[in-house]
């Protein structure tokens, strides 16, 4: 755990340390669940939108992009359910002053009686080896039938007092005696539902002004232009929309660097079917996007998929694709099939019919959505956290190399002139004059090329090109490869095309 929590620790030092991500306004101490993207991290931020976008929106013929506002009609919200529904239950210590999201205290108390039973099987497994049966185990072994059962008796009563009562998670919080985990205070006030969304103001005077919200998921702003979108674009069933941007959450419990963030990017993507025609779509949906994830090579272990058993009011069928990040495995993408929900509730609230005309079963209706929806900075987390590695080299030295995917990173090569003299950096300038069309290149002259090759390993850069006394003589320079630190001699005229052949986002995607 304690290893967990330290490569966790170094992932946000490096990423300030080497200008990815930068907390909020940090003049002022920063703020809370806020985060800039600094010079490099806004790079790789862009490369990972890009890439998502070159395949629903470039690659498809059937999916078009779409950039909405993020304030809207405020009955948009309304009608999704966001006013009614969107809250989290929450708890205030009346010692400590925290808040806390009441099902998260249950639900981690919860988890501590499960690892002790997960502890147990381990210690089972073992002692007996290949001659262990776990399914006998948790069914015969007192101690482990009996955590399993209180951990599934503690969930079943959270998720009945969700949707029944509120008091009574307020009573499973007493009856289990949880404590504040910071102070151990147990003086807990009643739970409140909270409203997750942002409100701001539109208009000058404070009597004509409107009440907005700042928009909690992008999905909106597709719904309310599927009409449209469709008609201009003359597009035919099945079709989607795409479109990434700010989302913003009021998240109570706002931890974990920029997994959970109160201003956060989505790329979200909703594709409008036949009735009846959603589940097909829905597993084809859920086994493209694991495909592109698996694309970017961080290893088939770091995903599953996780089936909802609870569904949400407008759904019939959801899975997250959860990845391993450095504190385990949590939700990185959802998909969804959302029924008509969303348009039907359009209808409802606006008055506007927004049904598409089939012409090949020659009527009317109002189409099924599903849904796949990632969070921007949680990719660009689960990248970067994987992508950081120390290496010990065979001299028993030590390196950290940030192995981005290449199609990601921030940049793709850097110059190096050996030497600042005999005309070396006039060499390594007219190089980047030519690469600097097609790629995104650095130039770095400072200090012993062996600690500049480390600076951008650290940086997650592809290759270091080197200039030296050779390539005056024959136009030839050296390439390093950041992940082997092979170093090959080729041809300045080779270069393009051995970056190309590396970072190209079709060597990429075709991998899916
Ligand atoms: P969670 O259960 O983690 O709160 P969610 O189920 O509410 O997430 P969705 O509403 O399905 O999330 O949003 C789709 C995606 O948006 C999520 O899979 C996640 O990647 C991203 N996302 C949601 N909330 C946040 C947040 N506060 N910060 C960063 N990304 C977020």
């Amino acid at each position: 755990m304690a290893k967990q929590e330290d490569i966790f620790k170094n992932v946000v030092s490096h990423a300030k340390e080497y200008g990815f991500i930068f907390p909020s306004s940090e003049v002022y101490d920063g703020l809370s669940a806020v985060y800039d993207y600094a010079q490099n991290g806004v790079e790789l931020k862009k490369n990972i939108r890009e890439y998502w976008w070159k395949s629903m929106v470039q690659m498809n013929e059937n999916i078009v992009g779409l950039d909405a506002a993020i304030l809207m009609h405020p009955t948009t919200w309304k009608a999704s359910g966001h006013v009614d529904a969107f809250n989290d239950p929450l708890i205030d210590n009346k010692d400590s002053k925290k808040r806390y999201r009441a099902d998260v205290l249950v639900e981690e108390f919860a988890e501590k009686i499960n690892q002790k039973a997960q502890k147990e099987i381990e210690k089972a497994r073992a002692r007996f080896g290949d001659a262990f049966n776990e399914e006998e185990f948790v069914t015969t072994n007192a101690r482990v039938v009996e955590y399993l059962s209180k951990y599934k008796e503690i969930l079943s009563r959270l998720a009945k007092g969700m949707t029944d009562d509120l008091q009574d998670v307020k009573a499973l919080i007493e009856e289990l005696e949880i404590a504040d985990p910071e102070t151990g205070s147990r003086n807990w006030t009643d739970v409140k539902q909270f409203n997750l969304m942002f409100g701001t103001k539109l208009g000058a005077s404070a009597d004509s002004a409107m009440d907005l919200y700042l928009r909690p998921e992008t999905a909106q702003g597709i719904f309310v232009n599927f009409l449209n979108v469709q008609k201009s674009g003359r597009m035919k069933v099945p079709f989607g929309i795409a479109q990434t941007g700010k989302a913003f959450r009021n998240e109570i419990v706002a931890r974990q660097f920029i997994f959970r963030m109160r201003e956060f990017e989505q790329m979200e993507m909703q594709f409008f079917v036949r009735p009846g025609e959603e589940m097909k779509w829905y597993h084809h949906w859920k086994e493209t996007r694991l495909k592109w994830h698996l694309s970017l090579g961080l290893g088939k272990e770091n995903y599953r998929f996780h089936d909802h058993e609870k569904l949400a009011h407008y759904a019939n069928a959801a899975a997250d694709i959860e990845f391993n990040f450095p504190f385990g495995f949590k939700e990185l993408e959802g998909i969804h099939s959302r029924t008509d929900f969303d348009l039907k509730a359009h209808e409802q609230f606006s008055g506007k019919k927004l049904q598409y005309f089939d012409p090949e079963l020659n009527e009317n209706y109002v189409p099924y959505v599903v849904e796949t929806s990632v969070g921007l900075d949680r990719m660009f987390l689960a990248v970067f956290a994987t992508s950081l590695k120390e290496e010990t080299l065979e001299d028993g030295s030590t390196r950290t190399v940030l192995k981005l995917p290449s199609v990601l990173a921030p940049t793709k090569a850097a110059i190096l002139p050996l030497v600042k003299k005999d005309g070396l950096p006039d060499i390594a300038r007219t190089i980047i004059e030519d690469l600097k069309w097609d790629f995104t290149v650095a130039y770095d002259e400072k200090d012993a090329v062996g600690r500049r090759y480390r600076r951008q390993d650290a940086l997650g850069t592809p290759f270091c090109i080197t200039v030296d006394h050779q390539t005056i003589e024959d136009q030839t320079v050296t390439i390093r490869h950041r992940d082997t630190m092979k170093q090959d001699r080729v041809k300045i005229s080779e270069l393009k095309d051995i970056i190309e052949n590396e970072v190209s986002t079709k060597n990429w995607l075709m991998k899916m």
